[in-house]
């Protein structure tokens, strides 16, 4: 059917639709996790998991900083390893369907770093059925239902399969079509002239049209380097209504199914060239669907979907009067835990701190104490029977409802904040002597060992992570030589390989193995990077480097103890890496150009610059001219010195690199 057909019809029969939807309250988007279970493709199944469910709607992480505390999550709905296709279509998805019927939009997004789950949740497997088989059969028999001789209403359901890959429209239905626009009509229906849409009757119908198009998507997965998933596949379903008896009124509603491109972090990932135009692509529009969310969660005034194709193309039917879910997909394995923690932050802007260990095993880098060197029998049995109870493995005996379990086993099944007060006070009250026995009954000095033996292991832990931290400083400065070198040496390798950008950049992020938010690693790594830049000498290093002049941090007006700290680990950062002075001058020359000139859009592709500080940044702008420096931008409201020094970090090593890659160019 041709589309454009389909759309003046769409703009005829939404009348009293988009007129009555914008009266109504904004909808909210409801949340569900999906936890999945261990897979021998992506991991190894002996690995042990960072993620735990609590109950059907909350579940708790290991924290990576701190190993004596979790991080608690709340949902709409929380689906564990255990939970099947159906459970999530038939809790989450299933009662959304009916609301089509009377002519109102639904969506259902499936979100998470690939290899999470998102496909399986959405397309499922022959024998285990996603949400799209399964809703699309459940909506054809309704509208069969719905539409058959003697009802009021005649029904059609159509279909249109598209992609949104770097930002561009793309019809899976017709491969050869470029890039569609995407418009809004009068009454803020949102249509795509020209995408192909086709008429399905029956299950079969659909699978004539959807199968081929997603077998070409997922043999381009193959060709083009896991294209798939680094592309929103968006399936759209259409149930055209009209009126069989006068006034023949028209109605339409539409379900979106979209299986979202991999929210996993590709600066982590070391992406370069294509892969990293990909990344910016999937990371702004998976930024700006977070911040529709969060907006429309919020009943903020202000929705900014038009900020990416992804959402200006859901703009009808996420908020407003229509029904929304998002499945965020995570994974047990441990080597997701960045990328999990990072859903979860998206999938959920609230979350609690809980003061217990998650599992000690499960969560610590591997040293070498082993617990028969830290434990006498007693406790090593204890932690054994711990464990068991934590994988479920535990004999009846020991499970949680056995009445002989001892008190600290019992534990495992009360509440955690209970927990914590108990043990606090069975603390207290054992240090207090409490006449030699502790209100758990743990004898002293197998809690007193155990204790000394956790303090050892931390403070092992913390050895460590300090070594890795030097490790990681010192090769970054090594880089930045063999990169200098290379350009004082000869003129044929002035473009750097690939992966030498990468270096300069990745570390910054990568600072500490459980880097999870990357504001709450800055001061940390400053820390690092002035110890470091202590041991230096600060002129003619051995192999004679230019040293580049300090840079121009203002003298501070109030007590600048901590700013001028601050400050240091930022002349530190820079320092560290050896940059020429020339590419550092042209690297903040170019910052300070995109400050002074840049849109408050282009000023977002600014590391560390969001919506809101693009906007601060724009408004100080027009209120006194331009930065005279990019330092100057301490002076907005709203921006804190902090985060002045986080943006020139992040920010100067990139235009470097940048300006790098152009100075051939420019200076052959
Ligand atoms: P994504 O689309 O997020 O990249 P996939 O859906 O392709 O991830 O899942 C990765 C692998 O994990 C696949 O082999 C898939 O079959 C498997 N998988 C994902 N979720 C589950 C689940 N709930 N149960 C069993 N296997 C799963
Ligand atoms: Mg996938």
């Amino acid at each position: 059917m041709a589309a454009a057909a389909a759309a003046t019809g769409a703009a005829r029969s939404q009348l009293n639709k988009g007129r009555s939807s914008r009266r109504l309250p904004v909808a909210r988007v409801r949340v569900a996790v999906r936890l999945r279970p261990f897979v021998e493709e992506v991991g190894n199944p002996s690995e042990s998991s960072c993620v735990r469910g609590l109950d059907s709607c909350s579940l708790e992480i290991a924290n990576g900083r701190n190993s004596q505390e979790t991080l608690k999550y709340q949902f709409d709905a929380f689906f564990g390893e255990t939970s099947t296709q159906q459970d999530i279509y038939v809790g989450f998805v299933q009662p959304i369907l009916r609301h089509l019927m009377n002519g109102q939009n639904a969506s259902v997004l499936a979100y998470g770093p690939t290899g999470a789950g998102k496909t399986y949740t959405m397309l499922g497997s022959p024998e285990q059925p996603g949400i799209i088989p399964r809703a699309l059969k459940d909506l054809l028999q309704l509208t069969r239902e719905e539409g058959a001789e003697g009802r009021p209403w005649a029904l059609a359901v159509s279909m249109s399969y598209l992609e949104i890959y770097q930002e561009k429209v793309l019809d899976l239905l017709a491969p050869a079509s470029g890039d569609l626009v995407i418009r809004e009509d009068r009454w803020g229906n949102i249509l795509i002239p020209g995408l192909t849409q086709k008429l399905i009757a029956s299950f079969t119908d659909f699978e004539q049209h959807f199968l081929p198009a997603s077998r070409n998507r997922t043999v381009g997965a193959t060709r083009l380097n896991q294209r798939s998933s680094r592309s929103h596949a968006v399936l759209l379903v259409k149930v055209e209504q009209r009126e069989r008896m006068a006034p023949f009124r028209q109605r339409e509603g539409k379900l979106y199914l979209i299986d979202l491109a991999g929210s996993e972090d590709n600066r982590r990932t070391g992406n370069q060239g294509l892969r990293l135009k990909e990344s910016g692509a999937i990371n702004a529009s998976l930024f700006v669907l977070s911040k529709v969310v969060d907006a429309l969660n919020q009943g903020l005034p202000r929705v900014p979907y038009r900020d990416s194709k992804l959402t200006r193309l859901l703009q009808d039917s996420l908020g407003g009067s229509a029904h929304s879910v998002l499945i965020a997909n995570i994974a047990p394995e441990r080597r997701f835990y960045a990328d999990t923690v990072t859903s979860l932050n998206f999938a959920s802007r609230s979350k609690e701190v809980i003061n217990r260990p998650f599992t000690h095993k499960s969560f610590q880098p591997p040293v070498k104490l082993a617990p028969k060197e830290l434990m006498d029998p007693p406790e090593a049995k204890r932690a054994r029977n711990q464990e068991e109870l934590e994988d479920g493995t535990g004999s009846p005996e020991s499970s949680p409802s056995c009445p002989k379990l001892s008190p600290l086993k019992q534990l495992d099944i009360l509440e955690p904040a209970v927990q914590e007060r108990l043990l606090n006070l069975d603390r207290i009250l054992g240090s207090r002597g409490s006449q030699g026995t502790s209100v758990l009954s743990t004898p002293r000095r197998e809690r007193t060992a155990l204790e000394k033996a956790l303090k050892e292991k931390d403070s092992e832990i913390q050895r460590l992570k300090e070594k890795y931290k030097e490790l990681e400083a010192h090769r970054l400065s090594q880089k930045s030589m063999e990169l200098e070198n290379e350009e004082n040496g000869s003129l044929a390798p002035l473009h750097p390989p690939p992966s030498q950008t990468v270096l300069m950049t990745k570390p910054l992020h990568r600072v500490a193995p459980f880097q999870q938010i990357q504001e709450q690693t800055t001061s940390q790594d400053n820390q690092v990077l002035k110890k470091e830049s202590r041991k230096r000498k600060p002129a003619g290093s051995p192999r004679g480097y230019p040293t580049y002049p300090p840079l121009s941090v203002r003298p501070q007006p109030e007590p600048g103890g901590q700013r001028e700290e601050r400050a240091e680990g930022l002349r530190a950062a820079l320092a560290l890496l050896q940059m020429p002075p020339d590419l550092l001058a042209e690297s903040r020359r170019r910052i300070l150009g995109l400050l002074n000139t840049g849109s408050a859009r282009e000023l977002r592709r600014l590391q560390r610059i969001g919506e809101k500080k693009a906007q601060l940044i724009v408004g100080w702008r027009e209120l006194h001219g331009p930065f005279a420096e990019v330092e100057d931008l301490r002076r907005v409201e709203g921006i804190s010195e902090k985060q002045v020094a986080t943006f020139l970090k992040a920010n100067i090593l990139i235009f470097a690199a940048q300006c790098y890659r152009d100075f051939p160019r420019k200076d052959p």
